[in-house]
């Protein structure tokens, strides 16, 4: 049986260190899929930066959850060099500020915050759906996210949807000619390689499923 909590500071919490110990995981394939189009750093990158959240949120004296994602995103900001870290740490403070001082949120106030951060990754990187960027990945979970909870699906179920749209918009980048970001230099020589922002984002949006899911 699937229980869903309430979704709280915990959840963030959860969701953090699902993220860190995904990317952690997965570093050396991130590594090689950003070796091949990019400067070979992006598993390092996450890793890095995550382990840095996760260690920030261990010091934190009970902030609430609108807070708690502010501060990931300044902790990415402050510790990830690379597109990635500005990237994902603009979009966790947009989301986090939606919630402001809240103790708990329910699910259209999730879709919120994804499409807050989403916004927020288009805004600073400039990049649309079909640029080969974490825009492929993010942009249908959060569509996916949406539809599903306005269906009034159970919110676990439909942030499995949702993270099963973020892999299949990652395993769409493969054909896609990048447009921005490092991999665009290649011009046609990013083809047939799939996008690593937008292969840890499927992570990402696995790891919240996994965070909601207890
Ligand atoms: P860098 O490219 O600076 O080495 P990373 O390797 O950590 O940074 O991240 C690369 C990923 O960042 C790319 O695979 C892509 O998904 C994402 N990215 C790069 N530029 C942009 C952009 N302008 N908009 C959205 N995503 C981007
Ligand atoms: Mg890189």
């Amino acid at each position: 049986m699937i229980i869903e909590r309430v979704m709280d500071a915990t959840t963030i919490t959860s969701w953090m260190r699902e993220i860190e110990a995904s990317v952690r995981a997965e570093r050396d394939h991130l590594v090689q899929l950003d070796a091949a189009i990019g400067d070979g750093d992006h598993g390092t990158n996450m890793t890095r930066g995550f382990e840095a959240v996760v260690q920030a949120f261990d010091a934190d004296g009970g902030s609430p959850p609108g807070k708690l994602l502010m501060l990931a995103g300044r902790t990415l900001v402050s510790t990830v060099g690379g597109a990635s870290g500005p990237l994902w740490g603009s979009a966790l403070k947009s989301g986090g500020r939606l919630l402001g001082d809240q103790a708990n949120f329910d699910g259209p106030q999730l879709v919120d915050v994804l499409a807050a951060a989403l916004a927020s990754v288009k805004d600073l990187g400039t990049a649309a759906l079909g640029d080969k960027t974490m825009v492929d990945a993010l942009e249908p979970a959060v569509e996916t996210l949406r539809v599903r909870i306005a269906a009034g699906d159970p919110l676990s179920q439909a942030l499995g949807e949702a993270a099963s749209a973020a892999e299949a918009g990652m395993r769409a980048t493969i054909p896609l000619q990048a447009r921005k970001g490092r991999a665009s230099y290649l011009g046609e020589r990013s083809v047939g390689h799939q996008d690593p922002g937008a292969t840890s984002t499927a992570l990402i949006v696995r790891a919240l499923q996994r965070a909601v899911t207890s």
